[in-house]
């Protein structure tokens, strides 16, 4: 849900049925009655084998597009509900597209933008004949070869903590870390770890907060790693607060949060979100002690927004990435706040 990806230069676009079409013209070397080679608009003859020499499709850049098309970057401005809806309905069509075919004998590397073949095939200029072939054709009309690199193709773009999985023993740095939130004030409770391999998603030793601090409440429930608790923690107690003091003479009571750790991509593309990690949190708002509601949106009062900046500000260099309003549409209602490591360590704020 951050920045979109980059298009795959990796597909090339050589038209798939050129060598198919040549092995198929060597076979039907039996002479027959003159047939003029025009394009035949009848359907197949029942029982006969046509070949499905495609030049339309062949042609077809298809993969850039299709991929533009599903997997160039989202406008919907979506919560992440819907978003893990539109992930699963992906990954479905992917397993129906994946379908293995009885005849597959080239694979391609081509990709998942390949349509089914329509019922009819559209025959097209060369129809080879309707004498016996040389040999014995199967009895069911061969199929275009499907593609085993489908699934693939829609893979997450991997990233290495996909691997990471629990130890037996808790590492020194994660007890550590619970330390460090206790003496903050944090209320958590510890989490089984959570894992998906075939999205990539993978938090070993998540938490789940209870508060983010002594007087400062979070929820609904929060699951995060360590680091990103402690971070969250900080912000709310070190700035979050004296922010709201400064321009409500308020508290902070507590922050609401939309998302934390969830196994998906990011909107509209094939990374893998930092929220796939526990290692991000979105706020969509805050509740002060005199019971005022700040809510994060394009449009907020304007002592809100004054608060609402000041907060966002600040926010660019505890975390490495901040996201909100303006930033794409995704982000109009809540601040996206994550520890994705990036080299230098670099910001990343819109
Ligand atoms: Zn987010």
């Amino acid at each position: 849900m951050e920045q979109p990806l980059t298009q795959r230069a990796d597909q090339p676009l050589k038209p798939r049925n050129k060598h198919r079409l040549k092995a198929r013209g060597k076979r039907h070397t039996v002479p027959k009655q003159a047939e003029p080679k025009t394009p035949d608009p009848q359907p197949p003859v029942a029982g006969v084998p046509v070949p499905e020499a495609r030049p339309a499709k062949a042609q077809k850049a298809d993969v850039p597009i299709e991929e533009q098309k599903t997997e160039g970057p989202k406008t919907s401005g979506a919560p992440n509900r819907s978003n893990d809806n539109r992930f699963n309905e992906e990954k479905s069509r992917q397993k129906k597209q994946a379908r293995p075919e009885p005849s597959a004998p080239e694979p391609s590397t081509n990709t998942e933008s390949e349509p089914e073949p329509p019922a009819v095939v559209p025959v097209p200029t060369q129809r080879p004949d309707v004498t016996k072939p040389e040999v014995e054709p199967p009895v069911v009309a061969p199929q275009p070869p499907e593609k085993p690199a489908d699934a693939d193709d829609k893979k997450m773009l991997p990233d290495p903590r996909s691997a990471d999985l629990p130890d037996a023993k808790m590492p020194a740095e994660e007890v550590a870390c619970r330390e460090r939130l206790t003496a903050l004030g944090v209320e958590f409770e510890e989490h089984k770890a959570e894992s998906n391999p075939d999205i990539g998603c993978s938090i070993p030793y998540p938490l789940v907060l209870k508060s983010l601090g002594k007087s400062i409440a979070i929820g609904p429930a929060t699951e995060l790693n360590c680091p990103m608790a402690e971070a969250a923690a900080r912000f709310a107690a070190n700035v979050i607060q004296p922010a709201a003091k400064a321009e409500f003479g308020a508290d902070l009571k507590s922050i609401n949060q939309a998302s934390a750790f969830v196994c998906r991509p990011r909107n509209g593309t094939r990374k893998l979100s930092e929220h796939a990690f526990g290692n991000a949190l979105d706020i969509a708002s805050f509740t002060l002690s005199d019971g005022r509601k700040i809510e994060v949106g394009p449009t907020p009062p304007e002592k809100d927004a004054k608060f609402l900046n000041a907060v966002r500000k600040a926010a660019c260099g505890p975390f490495k990435t901040v996201l909100g309003p303006g930033a794409d549409p995704d982000h109009a209602l809540h601040f996206h706040l994550d520890l994705e490591p990036r080299r230098h360590g670099g910001t990343f704020c819109q």
